[in-house]
């Protein structure tokens, strides 16, 4: 007979993928002696089970169920369903990766109209008891009935206000009665069918509803956006019950071993005297910070540090811990490793390993490559602020400045970040309903809850900018307002939110750059001594070199020679040039860009100085740089001298019906080689002006985009080198420089042994790659790839990250061929996906001399290198 339950006792070492993090931490807490309820977990396997089974637990599993309930009861010296000692307790959900709020828990199992009274006696607390039953009928409705909260809550309120309470704790013990009464009402309307009564069908009923939460649409969605398998089930945990509602000298809480928000060697946390479980995350009363514990009571805190510290050194990391004290009596419910923020994740990181605590490698695999892009995201300009109205004050719940328009609703945030409107999702509190929409928000707002409310973990599990617990504004989600002491805000105002400073300002405001001193240059410095990976950027202007080059990167792996077209001064002669009639017309165009394209390089070498500089000839398609409109063409004819009729024919005549696989690339060169020739010109006369001034020696390679066959190149690579040998012959310079293909056109990978004897390097331009291996058009792909993504089809987008089966294949084989012909070619990518860090990791895999990207993911990709290599040799 299989075994799907193992007690806390016995769990130990079984792991997280069958027990789940929050079972198999229980094991542990357990082993190593902490305080913690006895209880027993359902494995992940039973889940599995459940769901083949078509959405019903077998026989087997219930059997085991009452066995341990069994064992429990002699443990605990109390029983279900006992009119003197009744055992009451939770059933909890836990997946083998935390999924904060995404499954449900119920609290006070085994409660009914008998165990009540006994409770009640037992105690002496009839108000406790009948706490606790209602607070019982209301979660098993909502998670295991699934009737909807408001029906409960409605009640509660209106309770509360018959009474002239303001806090659930406050009812009188007949209320509360009264309260039971009402919600068994609910129940028996909304399902026809009486609440249940028997403790041993309540948790038949609770352990069904956790694996049945697993499929719950939230679920899911979080599944999807943090890449959990949706096939691995979660655990459930029943665990006796300890009460942090018993009275003035019970209490719970939350609380991380370091401040999950900057880092701070100090424990943080927060907890609510007489309360209960969800109380403290709920957001509904505002929670005290945990260092008050230590003048309420003394003992305990000193445990709980103590405990705390044992923690964090037995796990070798932060750990996000939930606790209650019952009757002045300490436990722990739960230990697992924190969330932080990307600043927290790096100071905790580079701490943990100057206290000797963890090596540097471990250091380096603490922080998320994605979640570094905050640390780089701008912060409010300290000048504009001086002038800025402050509105309101919260908690600095999650980093980061955003200015947007209020929106009070998530699918209206959803809905305007795809007109792109930029947006701050504003709201009483959150819920995990709200999750789409704090995706699509530049920030989230709450007025209640403080710094482990729903908004605060998710927000900085996101890496998104959150304030929570504003409790001076109110807001009125129905009327689409939010109200401040002296003023209204309305859906579509703007607002500004400081996830630092925790206050928001009326209107936009600007904002400025991080600092890249201190830790962070501390722990990227690490990164560069366990990477293999260069890390190149794509830049195609002074500007954005330099500030590729403040963030470390080595080379330009891709400088686009197009964006130069565009600019204002050019883009007549750039016309010209396309639309001459004649070689003599287009040449004479050409002449006159030629000074400008060699000025743009001149800038960036000296910015790159002696570093790689990969320069693409001309791309896209003519037609992208043609006047569409009839008043530029009119502009252009007068410009030109020539009739408007003629020209219009003439650009009519460049239109293509599939521009993306049209006349472009090594095409046109094919076609119009005096353009490449005047783009190899510039480069060269570009290199021979910075060496002779002195300066730097530019380390070049030009690189010919859209090569399929191997005599475009040759033809191509020829033209090149001509000019090249003429320019260094007439300058009398010394120079070597590479000539090399990107890898785009999917022929070009299955030829690549043929193209690489012409090749010095291969590019991997992995966006068109994708488009063409798929058939997909990146620019319309939108329409469909998500529906591809959540119906699996595909597991990712491809052009997020590397389709490693398919376009991964034709890049393996490339980089095989390739080096059969030139066993020293160099390979690199200078895709969108050279920033994105699992992309990286199979570049890394191939064995590639680098990786390009955009300026911004240039740390992204340092720190992915890295931990691409630390995990290759692991
Ligand atoms: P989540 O995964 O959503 O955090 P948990 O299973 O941790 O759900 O339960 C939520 C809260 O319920 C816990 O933080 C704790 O306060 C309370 N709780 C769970 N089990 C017990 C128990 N046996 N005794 C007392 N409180 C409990
Ligand atoms: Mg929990
Ligand atoms: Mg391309």
């Amino acid at each position: 007979m299989s075994k799907f339950i193992y007690s806390f006792e016995d769990g130990y070492g079984k792991g997280k993928s069958l027990l789940g993090g929050k079972g198999a931490n229980l094991c542990e807490m357990k082993k190593i002696g902490l305080p913690v309820p006895d209880g027993f977990t359902i494995t992940t396997e039973a889940c599995t089970k459940y769901h083949e089974n078509g959405g019903k637990l077998d026989e087997q599993i219930k059997e085991q169920i009452f066995e341990n309930v069994k064992e429990l009861e002699n443990k605990m010296d109390k029983k279900f369903n006992s009119k003197v000692n009744p055992l009451l307790v939770s059933v909890r959900s836990g997946a083998a990766i935390s999924m904060p709020g995404m499954m449900d828990t119920v609290l006070n199992l085994g409660l009914n109209d008998d165990t009540v009274i006994a409770l009640a006696n037992l105690t002496g607390n009839e108000r406790f008891a009948y706490d606790c039953y209602r607070r019982f009928i209301q979660m098993f409705s909502d998670v295991v009935l699934e009737i909807q909260k408001y029906h409960f809550d409605k009640v509660l309120e209106k309770m509360k206000e018959d009474e002239s309470v303001e806090r659930d704790i406050d009812l009188s013990v007949d209320s509360l009665k009264l309260l039971v009464k009402s919600f068994k009402n609910i129940v028996f309307n909304q399902t026809k069918q009486q609440f249940p009564m028997d403790p041993n069908e309540q948790i038949i009923m609770a352990v069904e509803a956790v694996f049945r939460s697993w499929n719950n649409n939230r679920a899911k969605v979080y599944r999807r956006l943090n890449n959990i398998p949706d096939d691995i089930g979660t655990a459930v945990n029943v665990q006796s019950m300890v009460f942090g509602n018993m009275g003035e000298t019970s209490g719970t809480g939350v609380a991380f071993t370091r401040n999950p928000s900057t880092g701070e060697n100090q424990v943080f946390g927060e907890f609510l005297m007489n309360a209960q479980g969800e109380d403290v995350v709920a957001g509904i009363r505002t929670p005290k910070p945990v260092s008050e514990l230590q003048k309420e009571m003394p003992q305990i805190y000193d445990e709980f540090i103590k405990t705390l510290e044992l923690l964090e050194s037995h796990y070798r990391d932060m750990q996000d811990v939930e606790f209650t004290i019952e009757k002045n009596k300490l436990y722990f419910l739960q230990t697992r490793t924190g969330k932080r923020t990307a600043v927290a994740a790096m100071k905790i990181a580079v701490d943990m390993f100057e206290e000797g605590i963890i090596t540097k490698q471990e250091a380096i695999m603490r922080v998320e490559p994605n979640q570094m892009d905050i640390l780089l995201h701008p912060m409010f300009d300290s000048d504009a602020l001086k002038d800025a109205e402050v509105i309101s004050n919260g908690l600095p719940a999650s980093p980061g400045a955003a200015s947007g328009r209020v929106y009070f609703h998530s699918d209206d945030v959803v809905k305007q970040n795809k007109d792109g409107v930029k947006t701050i999702l504003v709201r009483t509190e959150t819920s995990p309903e709200d999750i789409e929409g704090m995706v699509a928000a530049e920030a989230i707002v709450t007025a209640r809850g403080g710094m482990t409310s729903h908004a605060a973990v998710v927000a900085r599990g996101m890496g998104k900018c959150c304030v929570a617990g504003c409790g001076d504004i109110r807001v009125d989600e129905t009327a689409r307002v939010f109200y401040t002491k002296d003023s209204v805000f309305k859906e579509g105002d703007y607002i500004s939110v400081d996830g630092n400073t925790g206050k928001i300002y009326k209107g936009e405001i600007k904002t400025k750059e991080m600092e890249l001193s201190g830790d962070f240059a501390k722990f990227m410095s690490w990164t560069d001594e366990f990477r293999r990976l260069k890390i190149r950027t794509n830049a195609d202007n002074p500007r954005d070199s330099k500030q590729a080059v403040e963030f470390g990167a080595e080379g330009i792996g891709l400088c686009r020679t197009e964006h130069m077209f565009f600019d204002e001064a050019r883009i007549g002669i750039v016309r010209e040039m396309i639309v001459a009639q004649n070689l003599e017309d287009r040449k004479n165009a050409l002449d006159r860009l030629m000074p400008f394209q060699k000025d743009d390089f001149v800038g960036i070498f000296e910015v790159m100085e002696d570093r790689p500089v990969t320069i693409r000839l001309l791309d896209p398609p003519l037609h992208e740089f043609l006047p569409h409109l009839d008043s530029d063409i009119q502009k252009l004819a007068d410009d030109m001298k020539i009739d408007f009729a003629e020209l219009k024919q003439t650009v009519e005549g460049l239109k293509e019906f599939n521009p993306m696989l049209g006349h472009r690339g090594c095409r046109l060169a094919i076609t119009y080689p005096e353009i490449y020739e005047m783009q190899a010109n510039a480069i060269f006369k570009a290199v021979s002006q910075v060496i002779k001034s002195g300066k730097t020696k530019p380390s070049l390679e030009i690189m010919i985009p859209l090569i399929g066959s191997a005599k475009e190149l040759e033809i191509l690579r020829k033209l090149v080198i001509d000019v090249g040998s003429k320019v260094i012959k007439d300058e009398g310079i010394e120079l070597e420089y590479k000539v090399g293909t990107m890898i785009e056109v999917p022929r070009a990978a299955i030829v690549a042994d043929d193209i690489a004897k012409y090749a010095d390097f291969f590019s991997f331009g992995t966006n068109d790659l994708t488009q063409m291996t798929f058939g997909f058009s990146r620019d319309d792909a939108g329409k469909f790839i998500s529906e591809y993504v959540n119906s699996d089809i595909l597991k990712t987008d491809p052009f997020t990250s590397i389709d490693v089966k398919g376009v991964g294949r034709l890049m393996k084989m490339a980089t095989e061929l390739g080096r059969q012909t030139r066993p020293d070619i160099k390979l690199g990518i200078c895709g969108e996906h050279g920033g994105e860090p699992k992309s990286i990791e199979f570049c890394n895999s191939l064995g590639f001399e680098y990786v390009s990207c955009s300026p911004f993911r240039v740390p992204i990709a340092r720190l992915a290198a890295a931990q691409a290599e630390i995990k290759s040799q692991n």
